[in-house]
């Protein structure tokens, strides 16, 4: 495998909306500017797939000029460890690479939240946003019985992609009651463009059941799921489906920003007015700082891409824009929080590491994840505790208490032949 080495003034790590913002501000500044993504186009989880500017004047607007601002861009390339204070290695098909730089942007996104219930684990129940993904690369969901549940405004949006590639949505079951869900729509007058998006996607999905306050609590079928049992708390009925889609909202990528130090509350990162971690020079913008949206995820990395290039006087006029999506944020977190009960939808063999076989009845037994880790390995398969470590956090309330390299899978190679490069490539 070749290997190579490249120096940046500014280097942006994620190329969703976050990181774009960033990019571009600090490219169109002059600056010498590198991004990274693990996905083989830019675009993060809401810009994925080749329909995306199709569809959204936004995207096509972003990804425009992130491809005129002379950012140099890696995509199919994962951030694996830091292999100095000032750089990074990364793993790409063709080889390894060094990246170095003077300023770093942290903007990794989040992923989905699972909870784990009976059958959770069978074929064909998967990630709301994971099925939105395998829809958008091809897979035919026409005539498919859908049922959508978990939590939060991905639902609909899923729910409405789904509809529109001819699947029939049996059902959106919303955990959260319809009390803060009608708060939140009303929040929503303080931000006409996500009204109008939301009034927009509830016409084209008139006659799919909206159920508030419902939950999934066993998926059943022989070869892969086929009837979804959901609860209201009081009654419980049966949907039956080909797909049972679930997510239970997102939880921040926070891996990275940890292995730099940075200092965490709450579970995302602590940043100043600036986009500032505690670490300084490292920067972090967009969903590690706190789950808010596409809108909130923009500002704040055009804050982090300014601040970084110097001009952290002209953020002043972005303010603004950043407390109204943070307001955003907080009506969402509060309307979308958890409910109790889904503490207890797991039964003692539910899986909850599915790497390495953990059950929910197992981890009782245990007060930390450190704990649970040492005793059952737990956290300790591929995925790295990707999947239930967000799972432990509803279910016990444990955190993760340190992070080590490789934070993405990665192969050996890369990991055995790190820091043997001297000669940086120039990139300009
Ligand atoms: C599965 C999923 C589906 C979603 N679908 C929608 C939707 O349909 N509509 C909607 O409004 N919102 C959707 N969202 C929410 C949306 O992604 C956010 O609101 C917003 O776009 C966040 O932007 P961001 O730049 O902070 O993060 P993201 O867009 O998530 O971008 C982060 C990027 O960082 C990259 N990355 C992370 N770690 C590394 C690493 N170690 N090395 C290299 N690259 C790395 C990721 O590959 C990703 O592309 C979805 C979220 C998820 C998780």
């Amino acid at each position: 495998m070749s290997k190579a080495r490249y120096d940046f003034e500014i280097l942006i790590v994620g190329a969703g909306p976050a990181g774009i913002a960033a990019a571009c501000a600090a490219a169109e500044i002059g600056k010498r500017v590198g991004v990274v993504d693990v996905v083989q186009a830019p675009g993060g989880q809401i810009w994925l797939g080749p329909d995306a500017c199709e569809h959204d004047r936004k995207s096509a607007k972003w990804l425009g000029r992130l491809e005129r601002c002379g950012a140099k861009l890696f995509c199919g390339a994962t951030v694996v460890a830091q292999l100095r204070e000032d750089v990074l290695l990364v793993e790409t098909d063709e080889g390894s690479l060094e990246l170095s730089w003077q300023k770093l942007v942290l903007a990794t996104g989040a992923r989905e939240l699972f909870l784990p219930f009976p059958g959770w684990t069978l074929p064909n129940v998967c990630g709301v946003g994971g099925l939105q993904a395998l829809v958008k690369s091809g897979l035919p969901v026409s005539g498919k019985k859908i049922v959508v549940a978990g939590s939060g405004p991905l639902l609909f949006a899923v729910a409405d992609a789904l509809k529109k590639r001819g699947a029939e949505v049996r059902c959106i079951a919303e955990q959260a009651p319809l009390s803060r869900v009608m708060r939140f729509g009303s929040s929503l007058l303080s931000h006409p463009s996500k009204l109008w998006q939301s009034l927009h996607t509830s016409t084209r999905l008139v006659g799919v059941p909206y159920r508030t306050g419902c939950w999934p609590v066993r998926a059943e079928g022989l070869k892969r799921v086929e009837i979804a049992t959901l609860t209201n708390g009081q009654k419980y009925w049966t949907e039956p489906c080909d797909y049972l889609a679930c997510g239970f909202g997102l939880v921040p990528n926070v891996e990275l920003p940890i292995l730099f130090g940075c200092a965490l509350r709450g579970g995302v990162v602590q940043v100043n007015e600036q986009q500032e971690t505690s670490v300084p020079r490292v920067f972090c913008a967009g969903e590690p700082t706190g789950v808010g949206g596409v809108d909130c995820a923009l500002v704040e990395g055009e804050i982090a891409g300014l601040t970084a290039s110097g001009k952290s006087t002209e953020t002043a006029v972005l303010f603004g824009q950043r407390r109204r999506w943070h307001a955003f944020r907080r009506a969402l977190n509060e309307a979308f929080r958890l409910r109790d009960e889904l503490k207890t939808i797991a039964a003692a063999d539910t899986l909850v590491c599915r790497c390495e076989d953990v059950s929910f009845g197992r981890l009782r037994e245990f007060s930390s994840w450190r704990e649970a880790k040492l005793q059952t390995r737990c956290g300790m398969g591929p995925c790295q505790g990707r999947i239930c470590g967000g799972a432990t956090h509803i279910l016990f309330g444990w955190d993760m208490e340190s992070v080590r390299p490789p934070v993405l899978p990665s192969c050996i190679e890369t990991l055995a032949t790190a820091g043997e490069l001297t000669e940086a490539k120039s990139v300009k």
